[in-house]
């Protein structure tokens, strides 16, 4: 947005009031991730933001009516402010520039092209510092320590001004988590999967990564942001593509789109099956209709494949201290599976 000359309002991180103002105006039964975006549009309004950018979508899940539902409730409460509303048009790269055009008009195309060049660098440098923390948590005796350099990485990534200083700052703090004080054990190795939006963000999956490495295991996520856009927006051409490969390994069990990322789901735990992960955890929130149909399906892919899956679903209701105790019986027991069949020493 800077690189755009758009002067642009940051809404606050989400908190509790942000869900509670989601909630308080969304649909009952519509699904989370609409009802922290709605409380994310009224926090930016309530700061003086005048237009939303809001991503759009289709296909049989809920998120191709979110931009319009919210719009329509925000005005209905009062809010005077334009959304521009991006299709994410599956590989259709060309469609999807001449909408941000709209967003791209007080610069050159060639410095529109730098900032997004910038943007992806950014990103990637949040996922690098992701990943190190997700890899090193589990493994050194100093998890706070390893919280604390990856919140700092965080900070320095959001103030760097180029893509190469980014992209410094990700190393130097994956160096450091590097650094830390083993505790030499072989961690369990966990493969995440589900709705995008619920693995991708933190507050909404009750910081899931951080539980489970605190807990003694690595977490594989199965996307991030990047992976995301460039399978949906840029036709796969930015980055290499695992997306044919999972949806290959989801075919004998469900062949079909089905919105979301349901087949995606099924595929990533057939693949993370094979490649030799530890135990499989679905998340996504409650009525989330492209997760339910995965859910009813992985009890045999996990027979099949050989390998326990467990599936929680997240809402407004849902307890922090309830999810932990679920993570903690779930790795419990397959730690114990995996002892049991020998592959680690007793601690
Ligand atoms: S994928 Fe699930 S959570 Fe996301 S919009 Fe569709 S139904 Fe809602």
């Amino acid at each position: 947005m800077n690189g755009l000359q758009l002067e642009f309002i940051t809404p606050p991180p989400i908190s509790k009031r942000t869900l509670e103002l989601g909630v308080k105006y969304s649909p009952e039964f519509v699904c989370m991730p609409m009802k922290i975006n709605l409380g994310n549009f009224i926090e930016a309004l309530e700061m003086g933001a005048d237009t939303i950018v809001m991503g759009g979508g289709w296909g049989p899940c809920r998120f191709g009516y979110y931009a319009q539902i919210e719009r329509d409730i925000l005005q209905e409460l009062g809010y005077d402010f334009q959304m521009i509303v991006l299709e994410a048009s599956d590989s259709k790269t060309k469609s999807l520039f001449k909408q941000l055009q709209s967003l791209g008009q007080n610069v050159s195309l060639r410095q529109a092209l730098q900032s997004i060049k910038f943007a992806w660098d950014k990103m990637t440098a949040v996922e690098q510092v992701e990943k190190g923390l997700e890899y090193y948590l589990p493994r050194t005796n100093k998890p706070d320590e390893a919280e604390r350099i990856y919140e700092q990485g965080l900070k320095e990534i959001i103030a760097a001004v180029n893509g190469r200083q980014s992209m410094q700052i990700a190393r130097q703090i994956v160096q450091k988590m590097q650094k830390l004080e083993s505790n030499s054990q072989e961690p369990l190795v966990i493969g995440l999967v589900g709705e995008v939006y619920t693995v991708l963000e933190p507050a909404a999956n009750y910081e899931i990564t951080k539980v489970l490495g605190r807990l003694g295991a690595e977490v594989r996520r199965t996307i991030y942001m990047t992976d995301w856009i460039n399978d949906h927006l840029l036709g796969g051409h930015v980055k290499a593509s695992t997306r044919r490969q999972v949806l290959k390994c989801a075919q004998p069990y469900l062949n079909y789109w089905v919105g979301g990322h349901g087949q995606e789901t099924i595929g990533t735990t057939v693949a993370m099956a094979r490649q030799g992960c530890d135990g499989i955890i679905q998340i996504g929130p409650l009525t989330c209709m492209p997760e339910i149909v995965a859910q009813t399906i992985l009890p045999l892919v996990s027979k099949k494949e050989g390998i326990p899956c467990m599936t929680l679903w997240f809402d407004e209701l849902t307890g922090t201290a309830g999810v932990q105790t679920r993570l903690e019986a779930f790795i419990d027991m397959v730690s114990r599976r995996k002892y049991t069949a020998g592959k680690v020493e007793e601690a």
